[in-house]
């Protein structure tokens, strides 16, 4: 299938002749009517209903403990991995088919990615790859686990829900367990998606997730930690509001926190988002059985949740038979006004994480030379 047909049914499914963008937010009527609400309080910054409300929210749809709104993602995930236990000179292990931030927010503790393959189905970290390398690499002292060719602690895990799809996170827990690391979950693509009856981002000692403007809801910027501990709950709020000790007055910091709350006029914004959440799923769904029916029984393979999961379906994958054929059909549909783009940069490419320890990456390296997103906004 060549990419002027594909061109003619994005064009045709979006009814629109102008350029069509990967994924443009939606909004309605509240989000204004919200953010009028915020401003007219004056408590547009850190402190404000509207955080409370959402996180409340998130709770809810997750059914989880805690949920503690943060500024972005990145920050969420740097905040999970500290609390965690992950921390300078240690290691963590993650995938490199991810956005950089991933990779990053370990970096920002002083601690250091190993990159282990991800599975061809999920797209997300290979439950298979991990145990390969910690039987290798792997060495369980004192119930500290250790990388038996750097030396170093191994502190977590790090997988990653790609584009909104589910990883094997069953065994990815079971695994971790066994080798007694804890598990942080990057949903930051992921919500609305489920294992089995169970959210993403509530299987691990951590979940993440962002609400930046590409993402399925959003604050404009923002991004949220859940967990289901209550002490990681706990100890999450008040890392990232700068670790105030409660006093009628005085300032009192009981250790080194963050400025990471969310401001009340992000929250603002992402209630009214909240609200449409059942709905958004439900018309990504939509959009992604057309896709699915497009592409049944062509050379190209549109990818799909697995069995006992459910996707968000975020963002359209497509996968091709070759880089040669990815490189040809990202010209040629953005040339037209129909935005594709590739996956990201395996981290291992990049100049900042190139000397990282990592296994052989065939699956990651095939994804990335095939993968392309299709235009997936709701409307
Ligand atoms: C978007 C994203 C993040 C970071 O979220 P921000 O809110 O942009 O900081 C982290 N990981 C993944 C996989 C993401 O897609």
């Amino acid at each position: 299938m060549n990419a002027s047909l594909v061109i003619d049914f994005v064009r045709d499914t979006f009814k629109s002749t102008d350029f069509i963008p990967l994924h443009a937010p939606f909004f309605g009527s509240n989000e204004k009517k919200y953010l009028a609400e915020c401003i007219d309080s004056t408590f547009v910054s850190s402190v404000g209903s509207f955080v409370t409300e959402i996180e409340i929210e998130l709770k809810n749809k997750l059914q989880c403990n805690h949920a503690v709104a943060v500024v972005n993602g990145t920050a969420a995930l740097q905040v999970a991995l500290q609390l965690s236990g992950v921390n300078r000179g240690t290691e963590v292990l993650t995938q490199s088919l991810t956005f950089v931030a991933t990779a990053n927010a370990i970096s920002y503790l002083g601690a250091i990615p190993v990159f282990i393959d991800v599975d061809l189905d999920t797209m997300g970290l290979s439950p298979n790859s991990l145990v390969h390398f910690l039987e290798e690499f792997g060495e369980l002292r004192e119930n500290r686990l250790y990388n038996k060719s750097s030396g170093r602690e191994i502190t977590a895990c790090l997988p990653m829900h790609t584009f909104g799809f589910s990883s094997h996170i069953e065994e990815i827990i079971r695994v971790c367990s066994e080798w007694n690391i804890p598990v942080v979950e990057d949903a930051a693509e992921a919500l609305g998606s489920m294992s089995g009856n169970q959210h993403l981002g509530t299987f691990g000692s951590c979940g993440v997730f962002s609400f930046n403007g590409n993402k399925i809801l959003t604050a404009g910027g923002g991004g949220a930690l859940v967990t289901n501990q209550a002490d990681l709950g706990i100890r999450a709020k008040h890392l990232t509001t700068t670790a105030k000790v409660h006093h009628p007055y005085e300032f009192v910091h009981d250790e080194i926190g963050y400025n990471y709350r969310m401001p009340n006029l992000n929250a603002a914004l992402l209630k009214a988002q909240f609200e449409k959440l059942d709905w958004m799923l439900s018309k990504k769904r939509e959009l992604a059985l057309k896709y699915n029916a497009f592409f049944a029984n062509s050379d190209i393979e549109l990818k799909w949740e697995i069995p006992g999961t459910k996707a968000n379906f975020w963002l359209n994958t497509i996968q091709l038979e070759s880089k040669e054929h990815r490189d040809l059909f990202l010209e040629e549909t953005n040339k037209k006004g129909v935005m594709t783009r590739p996956v990201w940069q395996l981290m291992f490419q990049l100049s900042m994480y190139k000397e990282c320890q990592k296994d052989k990456q065939q699956n990651a390296q095939f994804l990335a030379d095939r993968l392309i997103n299709l235009p997936s906004s709701i409307h």
